[in-house]
């Protein structure tokens, strides 16, 4: 046996250590807890995934403490998105509201490695290269432990009596404790992305076409995150077999000037694919257990919004286990669902992509309108004033 974690005992073990791990022990640890959190990754080690963060998820940043080192760290600010419906160009300037004045789209290098340092100075502590492969039940049945795999294949036991499943859609926490999947989107997009360098995408750019969207973020280190998505019914057709080449032709089909941007860019290391996964809602807690962010709730990326709800549910989880203001793991769940409802739905409608140009248009006026309640939501909660983003 190796000695990891020797024979301590935590209030809370967490499974996984990225954007909704990090940040629920964070604020578990904020709130005076013993934390263990593990992950079978490595230390700020990058994700299969684009990270354009909504206003939600910035007020929480800021809220938290985090958005400066973020900043600090070279992640740019984003005032201004153009949405490109087909030749219509509608800028959205973003407005100082929420006590935030720009938007942000850190690499999960970045985002998970800030929140994990936060995490760590509130006393959490962090096993990396460390696997969850079974639950420890007492004789009564009831989870007082978790079993793991560390980095040299040693099994290792660790007491305690709550474990949250921050693992992800794979969950092996769900798994383990039998969380049933009880609502599921119909739809799926599938997308591939890359970091390019050396030319101007403009900024912050969504394009929608027919059966494609794109889009342009601008990231860490001066480098563009650019996107293309289509349904995943349609991945092989589009990509397999030429991937480079069915990035340029979905870029071309939303955008000759994307297109033309992209020829005179340089990617930085390599296409990376999803080939979807349509949404879903995951029962959120039992007895000994609970999940957050993608390992409870998951939808489709189109709409960018998977960050932004795991911060918030670690926000909400958080508070229903130290009993701040959510006052039951019931309530938790019932919070998210409620939260979750609209944005889930528009994003299945979009990732569909059984629309016209007019028809996303306002499907994307209706997403915003879901935001601002959700933003609104969050002022309330965080009931902080004189918040500065930056
Ligand atoms: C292609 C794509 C693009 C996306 N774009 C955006 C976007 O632009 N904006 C946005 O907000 N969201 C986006 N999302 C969604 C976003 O990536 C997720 O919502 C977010 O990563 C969820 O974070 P999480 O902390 O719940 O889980 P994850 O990021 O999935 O992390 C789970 C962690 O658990 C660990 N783990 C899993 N199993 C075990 C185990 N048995 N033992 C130990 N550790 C384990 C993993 O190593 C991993 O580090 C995108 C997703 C995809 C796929």
């Amino acid at each position: 046996m190796s000695n990891i974690v020797g024979m301590n005992r935590y209030d809370f073990v967490v499974v996984g250590a990225r954007c909704a791990g990090a940040s629920v022990a964070m604020l578990l640890a904020r709130a005076g807890a013993k934390v263990l959190v593990v992950d079978r990754q490595e230390y700020g080690s990058d994700r299969l995934s684009t990270h354009a963060l909504m206003r939600g998820a910035v007020m929480q940043l800021n809220h938290w403490g985090v958005l400066n080192r973020l900043i600090e760290l070279g992640t740019p600010k984003i005032t201004q998105t153009v949405f490109r419906y087909g030749d219509e160009a509608v800028p959205v300037a973003i407005k100082p509201e929420g006590g935030v004045d720009c938007l942000i789209a850190p690499r999960r290098t970045v985002l998970d490695r800030v929140l994990v340092d936060a995490a760590r100075s509130a006393g959490a502590e962090f096993r990396f290269g460390v696997m969850l492969t079974d639950f420890v039940r007492s004789d009564t049945g009831r989870i007082c432990g978790v079993l793991v795999r560390d980095g040299d294949g040693n099994a290792v036991e660790i007491k305690t009596d709550m474990v949250i499943g921050a693992d992800g859609r794979q969950s092996q926490v769900a798994k383990l404790a039998g969380a049933e999947i009880y609502r599921q989107g119909k739809h799926a997009s599938a997308s591939v992305y890359g970091y390019y360098e050396g030319a101007d995408f403009g900024g912050s750019q969504w394009y929608f076409g027919k059966n494609t969207a794109a889009g342009t973020i601008p990231t860490n280190d001066g480098q563009t995150c650019v996107f293309v998505n289509v349904p995943a019914s349609q991945y092989s057709e589009t990509f397999r077999g030429d991937l480079p080449g069915g990035f340029l032709e979905t870029a071309r089909a939303n955008s000759a000037d994307l297109a033309a941007q992209l020829s005179e860019a340089r990617l930085s290391g390599k296409l990376r694919g999803f080939l979807g996964c349509p949404g879903y809602f995951r029962q959120a807690f039992g007895d000994g257990w609970a999940l957050v962010g993608d390992a409870g709730y998951f939808k489709d990326p189109m709409t960018a919004h998977g960050i932004t709800d795991a911060l918030r549910d670690a926000g909400l989880l958080a508070d229903a286990l130290t009993g701040t203001s959510v006052h039951d793991l019931a309530l938790y769940q019932s919070w998210r669902d409620v939260l979750s409802a609209e944005v889930f739905q528009i994003t299945d409608k979009i990732a569909s992509f059984d629309w016209d140009l007019p028809a996303v248009q306002k499907l994307h006026h209706r997403l915003s309108s879901s935001m601002k309640s959700e933003c609104e939501y969050l002022g309330r909660v965080m009931q902080t004033p004189n918040l500065v983003a930056a």
